[in-house]
């Protein structure tokens, strides 16, 4: 007889993992015990050698998929004469606050069978889960995760569920949320219905969404609007009703087989797809997909593709049919409604039918938004399945850090120990509704955590609402953090990196510590300090912010530049559709320098070629221009267009005049859009791998790691990964947004680092 204490820490409370470690440690006849604590899990074994190192063996193999564990470690124990295995009950003191609350996990396997099986007690159960599936953070009121702190405490457990709960051999043994149709949560109808829609919600909802109604339905982390993907009139009705014009819906195919009909997907894809986390996938729809061209009217070649991640998901699907399109449930730009009361009073008037619950939503989350680059996942929007999974730390902090964020796309940050914990997506900080939201997402990581921040950090720009809450706060220290530095830093702390790094963040803007716009950076940076080691030659933007949706002002700035004021304007149909006045008027601003802010964002000059050659004046949606000049690049095109850079100069600067006298040239000899956007796309690859290593000879070969919303462009990424060949250590954001939605994780490192010592 032998004994082993083996101590695992990472994201392993909340997903199974002690009952798992149970049927295992009986498959290898060990006796012992296994207990949640502060650090994790921790297991006291005994039993012969060979068992032993099977089970060790096993437990690092096979753990379940929600489970994350970072590190796992073994010592021997004297033996014990125990009989049996046991789990033993975890104390609230005892639990860590950073992995107390697990992130919500899709429907698994095994319970979906169950609903689907017409002798099963839960068949056609919406609420079905168990220790490997279903709710989380969306239901916690507060740590630890337990049914009492859960919005599942005033429901009573029924004898069965709480034999199931109690049993440690059975698949629920205390899993939080467990319920069933004799006592757990029902779903009804929240706008008025007939005696036959009250008795079958679900059939209801069913029924008006084939015949092209619009529904709200009350999800895990939100109500979602839902039409029929298939039918343009109804996709038409729901893009009037929401105020949303163009911008592409996602869509939720009932299984992998249906999402294969709709798209091309990779196997990194159908792995992103079918995860616990359960993202929206952004993916090359199929010519050809049963898909109203509305669900993306703008044109845009992708879709973004969800498979369901509830009981209900799958029931609506299978009920329905066909795929639906899956929207956030809210108006433009309000935050997501999430409570009855709530939906009824600003979704009422967009939908023709409210599917609601009373398992009340406790923290509000949005579906995330991934996708995959240079052959691996890119959280591009985190938000459920993903929060509130902390960002591990190399190293630890001094003292707990809220970063606030940027002001579009905030998320928040909340660093403890070694844990960043990012809040889930709160969304553009334009209006009271989202800065409420803001605020309580930072209150609830708070509660959750039990911390209580020393230090915040926050954006340099002063007219930033986060700025402006940070500076309101009550504690004392605030650091102001440079934007890109930030980017750089939350990519370095993703990937353990300690600095220095060469940095590359490519993004629309950010305020510079010069306070101009900054935005094509290559940075020299640790996470206490920074040098710019390369950037873009400015861009006068006409009539300021104007000019970020009215992309053909940068058309006509990048033009101006690039012909030493005399743009041949009319070899550029863009220009022709404009009103005369209106383009005098920005002429003039250019050539007296009259309201011309100075910019150097990579994004400007994505918006100013995209209208330039796809003839697009202006973004319906921020950054639509740019994104949409993404998307027409053509694959196989390996050529890129001549820019000036003086290496030797203090702060070299890429100059892509002689790029846009290509790109015209090309455009005249009647070259394809795609053609000169894939050689744009080349030319900003070279230009960036040509800035590196120029930085590189100065200060070594030092890793890369690229950050900023650009890089959410896989044709960029990838293009400058090319460009550096093998040379370099190159690393991209995966686990954090590597748009503004990333940037608190870089303010938090970066305000430890800053502050560390100063205490
Ligand atoms: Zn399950
Ligand atoms: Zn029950
Ligand atoms: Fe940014």
């Amino acid at each position: 007889m032998e004994g082993r204490r083996i101590a695992i820490r990472g994201a392993v409370q909340g997903v199974g993992f002690r009952p798992w470690v149970f049927r295992l440690a009986r498959e290898e006849s060990l006796a012992g015990r296994v207990r949640n604590d502060a650090a994790g899990v921790t297991i006291e074994a005994f039993g012969t050698r060979a068992a032993l190192d099977a089970f060790i063996g096993r437990l690092r193999a096979e753990a379940p998929a929600a489970a994350a564990i970072r590190a796992l470690e073994c010592e021997a124990l004297a033996p014990q004469p125990v009989r049996g295995f046991t789990i033993e009950p975890s104390r609230a003191d005892s639990v860590a606050r950073q992995v107390s609350i697990p992130p919500d996990l899709a429907t698994c396997a095994a319970c979906l069978a169950e609903v689907l099986d017409p002798r099963d007690r839960r068949h056609g159960y919406a609420f079905t889960n168990c220790t490997d599936c279903g709710p989380r953070f969306t239901i916690a009121l507060d740590a630890p995760y337990d049914r009492a702190r859960t919005t599942m405490a005033g429901f009573r457990m029924c004898p069965q569920c709480e034999r199931e709960y109690g049993s440690p051999s059975d698949r629920r043994f205390h899993a939080q949320p467990n319920a069933c149709p004799t006592c757990g949560p029902r779903l009804s109808l929240l706008s008025c219905a007939g005696a036959d829609d009250a008795a079958d919600p679900l059939a209801a909802v069913a029924r008006r969404l084939v015949e092209g109604g619009i529904a709200a339905v009350k999800s895990l982390g939100g109500f979602h609007l839902a039409v029929d993907a298939t039918s343009p009139a109804a996709v038409a009705r729901l893009r009037l009703r929401k105020r949303r014009e163009q911008k592409p819906f996602a869509v939720m195919a009932r299984d992998l087989a249906q999402a294969e009909t709709l798209a091309r997907l990779d196997d990194a894809e159908r792995a992103l797809l079918v995860s616990a986390a359960r993202p929206i996938v952004l993916a090359r729809r199929r010519e050809g997909a049963a898909l109203a061209p509305e669900v993306a009217p703008d044109g845009n070649p992708l879709v973004g593709l969800l498979l369901p991640a509830t009981p209900l998901h799958h029931l609506l699907l299978r009920a329905v049919g066909r795929p639906l399109v899956m929207t956030s449930g809210n108006l433009a730009d309000e935050p997501l409604a999430y409570d009855n009361h709530d939906a009824r009073a600003r979704l009422g008037g967009i939908a023709d039918v409210l599917l609601g619950h009373d398992r009340a939503i406790a923290a509000p989350c949005d579906d995330s938004v991934c996708r995959v680059i240079a052959g691996a996942p890119v959280v591009l929007r985190r938000a459920r399945g993903y929060v509130p999974r902390p960002v591990a730390l190399a190293r630890p902090l001094a003292r707990p850090i809220l970063g606030c964020g940027a002001h579009l796309k905030n998320a928040v940050c909340l660093g403890v120990g070694d844990s960043a914990h990012l809040g889930p997506h709160v969304g553009d900080l334009d209006n009271a509704d989202t800065t409420r939201a803001f605020e309580e997402s930072i209150a609830r990581l708070e509660r959750f955590l039990r911390a209580r921040p020393e230090v915040v950090a926050h954006d340099l720009h002063p007219d930033y609402v986060s700025t402006a809450h940070a500076l309101a706060r009550p504690e004392p220290v605030k650091v102001g953090v440079q934007h890109h530095h930030a980017h750089v830093v939350g990519v370095m702390a993703e990937h353990g990196l300690p600095g220095p790094v060469i940095g590359v963040a490519y993004d629309g803007t950010g305020y510079g510590t010069d306070g101009t716009a900054w935005g094509g950076e290559a940075l020299l940076a640790t996470p206490a300090a920074f040098e710019r080691v390369g950037t873009f030659r400015v861009i006068p933007l006409a009539g300021g912010e104007a000019a970020i949706r009215q992309c053909w002002r940068v058309a006509l700035a990048l033009l101006d530049d690039a012909y030493d004021g005399a743009p041949p304007l009319e070899r550029l149909p863009l220009f022709a559709s404009l009103p005369a006045r209106e383009l005098d008027g920005v002429r003039h601003m250019l050539a007296r320098r009259v309201n011309t802010p100075l910019a150097r964002g990579i994004g400007r000059y994505f918006d100013g070629f995209g209208a330039l050659f796809l003839n697009r004046p202006r973004a319906a949606y921020e950054g639509q221009v740019a994104l949409l000049w993404n998307l027409a690049a053509a694959v196989d095109e390996g050529r890129a267009y001549v820019f000036d850079l003086d290496g030797a100069a203090p702060l070299p600067t890429v100059d892509l005049r002689p790029s846009v006298r290509a790109a015209v040239a090309d455009f005249d000899a009647g070259r394809p859009a795609g053609t000169i956007s894939a050689r744009f796309h080349n030319t900003l690859a070279a230009a960036t791998a040509a800035l590196v290593r120029g930085a590189a000879r100065r200060h070594g070969r030092l890793p890369v790691v690229l950050g900023g919303g650009c890089f959410q462009n896989p044709l960029l990424a990838e293009g400058v990964l090319r460009a550096l060949g093998r040379d370099f250590d190159v690393r991209l954001p995966r686990e954090a947004p590597p748009g503004d939605g990333g940037i608190a994780l870089g303010q938090v490192v970066i305000a430890d680092a800053l502050t560390r010592g100063a205490a």
